[in-house]
């Protein structure tokens, strides 16, 4: 927003006609039964400050409460003596128009409460929970009083910080205070310097350009398109190192120049430090980045510097979606196959790519979502013409994806103990041989509480829906937590007949030993959640591993997203299976978009890369198509199973979780809540209700069920029936999700 649209939304704010008296208030308290507005008046001290998305202090009951100003009228809709307001929490921190109505829009889709759909678009620094509150930073500058008057008689130090400011025009308090802060504070008294405090801004800024590259003739040919068709929704479907962010860029700078502003998603940021740099590095400080990585005052100042019209793209992960700019011209969702695009828990569990599409919407500007691994819903989209679908398919440098070999487990775990082939042992050799570097990826998205034969791979299925069956160590059965089907816990493997299941799990720290037993001198560097936890570890270790300070990166998921190294020329995922094993509708999608992504890492720069896989199940469609690099007969072959099992992208799905602490009386209600379904819905099939992933957690049992459908309008009343119902009810908690990213 320019100044100028600033002062005219202030204004809008407080010109509403005549007296200005009522403010209609929702107050911080996240439970159906107070999620309305209350009216409060607006006494004529604030009647400047109050605005229309801004937070406000309130007496309720006997309560002081924070809440969002939602209306402003001149008169009050009832006889009870209202209260007054009590404060304005913070002038500069107000919800735009445009993110109040898109507040309404998530609570209509998740049926969350409304006050948590405003609070989940403030970062954490602002809200009201969080106690503190942060203070704004302000710098102290100084100058000559005009008015100087020269009769008075100096000091040589004063005449020396006189003439130094003097000269200088205006002075930091830092570099004053290091002369002689006494003297400073002095000649303030004297009304000889004057003192101008002025705000500060945490962020660290870059020194550091990027050149902007020659785009190849697909880069172009994709910006073209996506330039030429405004207002649309594209899905970008480029190759491993094609050059998406290059695009992404150009798009950016087109629009920069037009004078509209962007906003770029990516899965996790703090997972994503180069690509976040690529862009400071050429956008400067008309970028910010919001991540985790940022202190609660380097947030609500980044925030801040946006609502302000300071900066015209912000790049960040799901919540970033909330960014106050105005004037959008693009929205770009980089890795949009990513799950962490979708809120899971707590609600509102709002899809961030639906709100990027919704703010295309209200900007009337275009919306890119990238992938070399398109989700099936994306990919399904764009073949129906929902979506432009635009293909980078060659790399950048014009080479070949690189070759991969696939590893047979069954035959290695036959031959000795260990997790290594001989064939991945002896590419790392070379590799070492050659001071080239590696990549390995253990797999270990998932839990290990599913059963496995040890000897030939097989992991029991449900006859129903072909996910994994969970160990349930309580009751020693095997679940599904789609349908409820159970099966007793085999002693021997129905496929090979050996005494060889149990619950399959390693650690990166086994690996690194075994790693470390057959290279001593090998230098390696494990990435992993309890390496990385401490703040900005990962980028030292990116970095750190950028300068060849290690020879092996050893890591899970971590590894497989966006890094570009040119020194790596073999990547090995030491146990494909595990997460196909998930008990997951999408374990197949997941699985080859990991091993797409990770294969995507070797050979980037001109030596040639190698990838080699190692699994349990060499057969399986999923891994045969990555190692072939081969998206769209995967997604044909994927696309036949969900329509045969009725799942995504034919069928929505949402999930109902029934939680409490008596698992007896949960269950009883959750049949109720699935007759009463039965009984209001026509053509949705209902499974459940069955045991969560994880039954029991902290002693609250966890039951749900599950809906396939294809429309869902009629979904919405009955769900908000069912919630009334229950809302005074302390024994049983009721949690809706749709479209669920996982379902636990
Ligand atoms: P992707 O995200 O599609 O995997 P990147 O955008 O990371 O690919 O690009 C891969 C590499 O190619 C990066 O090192 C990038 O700097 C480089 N690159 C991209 N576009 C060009 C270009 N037009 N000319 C030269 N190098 C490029
Ligand atoms: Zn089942």
């Amino acid at each position: 927003m320019k100044a100028s649209q600033i002062d005219l939304f202030f204004w809008y704010n407080k010109y509403i006609g005549g007296d200005i008296l009522v403010a209609g208030v929702l107050v911080e308290i996240s439970h159906q039964s107070v999620d309305r507005i209350f009216d409060y008046l607006i006494p004529d001290s604030l009647l400047d400050d109050v605005l229309i998305g801004g937070r406000v202090v309130v007496p309720f009951g006997k309560m002081t409460l924070e809440g969002f100003v939602l209306e402003i009228k001149d008169h009050k809709d009832t006889d009870v003596e209202l209260k007054e307001i009590i404060e304005v929490v913070d002038r500069d921190v107000v919800l735009t128009e445009e993110l109040l109505s898109l507040g309404k829009e998530i609570q209509k889709t998740t049926l969350a409460t409304l006050i948590s759909c405003y609070q989940v678009m403030l970062p954490k620094a602002l809200k009201a929970k969080n106690g503190k509150r942060v203070s704004i930073r302000y710098d102290t500058y100084y100058h000559l009083n005009p008015s100087f008057d020269s009769s008075i008689k100096l000091t040589s130090t004063q005449s020396k910080i006189i003439d130094f400011v003097r000269e200088k025009g205006e002075v930091l308090r830092k570099e004053l205070i290091d002369i002689s802060a006494s003297a400073v504070s002095t000649l303030v008294k004297k009304k000889l310097l004057m003192e101008e405090k002025r705000e500060h801004y945490r962020f660290q800024s870059m020194i550091y350009r990027e050149e902007k590259k020659k785009l190849t003739d697909d880069q172009r040919r994709a910006v073209e398109e996506v330039l030429s068709h405004p207002n649309q929704t594209f899905l970008l479907y480029g190759v491993t190192g094609s050059g998406k962010t290059e695009v992404y860029m150009e798009i950016i700078e087109h629009y920069l120049n037009l004078g509209k502003t962007s906003i770029v998603l990516v899965p996790e940021i703090s997972l994503t430090p180069q690509m976040v740099k690529r862009f400071q590095s050429r956008f400067g400080e008309k970028i910010a980045a919001l991540h985790s990585g940022l202190s609660d005052g380097e947030k609500y100042d980044e925030w801040r510097r946006i609502y302000r019209g300071e900066v015209s793209i912000v790049i960040g992960a799901r919540s970033a979606i909330f960014a106050p700019l105005p004037n959008i011209g693009v929205i770009i969702v980089d890795e949009e196959h990513s799950d962490s695009y979708k809120q899971s828990d707590p609600n509102p569990r709002y899809q961030a790519k639906d709100l990027a599409i919704w703010r295309s919407h209200y900007h009337q500007c275009s919306v890119v979502f990238g992938s070399a691994t398109p989700s099936l819903e994306s990919m399904a989209r764009a073949q129906k013409g929902v979506y432009y679908f635009v293909s980078l398919p060659n790399r950048v440098n014009g080479k070949e994806l690189p070759p991969v070999k696939i590893i047979d487990m069954n035959q290695v775990m036959r031959q000795n103990r260990g997790y290594f082939s001989q064939e991945l042992l002896f590419g790392i050799e070379t590799r070492m041989k050659k001071s080239e570097q590696v990549i390995l990826l253990l797999n270990r998205r998932g839990y290990s509480s599913f059963v496995t034969c040890k000897n030939c791979g097989f992991t029991f299925k449900c006859p129903n829906c072909d996910i994994t069956l969970t160990y349930h160590k309580s009751s020693n059965t095997l679940r599904c937590h789609y349908c409820g089907y159970a099966d007793k816990v085999h002693d021997i493997c129905p496929e090979c007949k050996e005494k060889s299941l149990s619950n399959l799990g390693i650690g990166t720290q086994k690996i690194e030993e075994e790693i470390s037993e057959n290279f001593p001198t090998c230098r390696i560097l494990r990435m992993d959640y309890d390496t990385t936890s401490r703040k900005g570890m990962h980028e030292k270790m990116i970095t750190a591993f950028q300068n060849h300070e290690y020879d092996i990166l050893l890591g899970t998921q971590m590894v497989a997203k966006g890094l570009d190294f040119s020194c790596v020329t073999l990547v090995g995922v030491i146990n494909a299976d595990t997460s196909l094993n998930i008990p997951d509708f999408r374990s197949s999608e997941n699985t080859f978009s990991l091993l797409s992504q990770v294969a995507g890492r070797s050979g980037r720069s001109n030596r040639d890369g190698e990838v080699i896989i190692q699994t349990f199940n060499p057969e399986h469609y999923a891994i045969h198509y990555a190692s072939k690099h081969d998206y769209f007969s995967f997604y044909q072959e994927e696309m036949k199973i969900r329509r045969q099992l009725k799942y995504p992208p034919y069928y929505y799905l949402c999930n109902v979780r029934i939680s409490g602490k008596d698992a007896n009386y949960l269950f009883d209600e959750a049949l109720k809540i699935k007759k009463s379904l039965e009984r209001n819905l026509e053509g949705v099939i209902l499974l459940g209700p069955s045991v969560a992933t994880i039954f029991k957690v902290n002693n609250i049992y966890r039951y749900h069920i599950l809906l396939k459908y294809k429309d869902s309008k009629n979904l919405y009343p009955i769900f908000m029936k069912i919630i009334n119902h229950y809302r005074q009810n302390t024994k049983i908690k009721i949690d809706i999700d749709f479209n669920p990213s996982q379902i636990m």
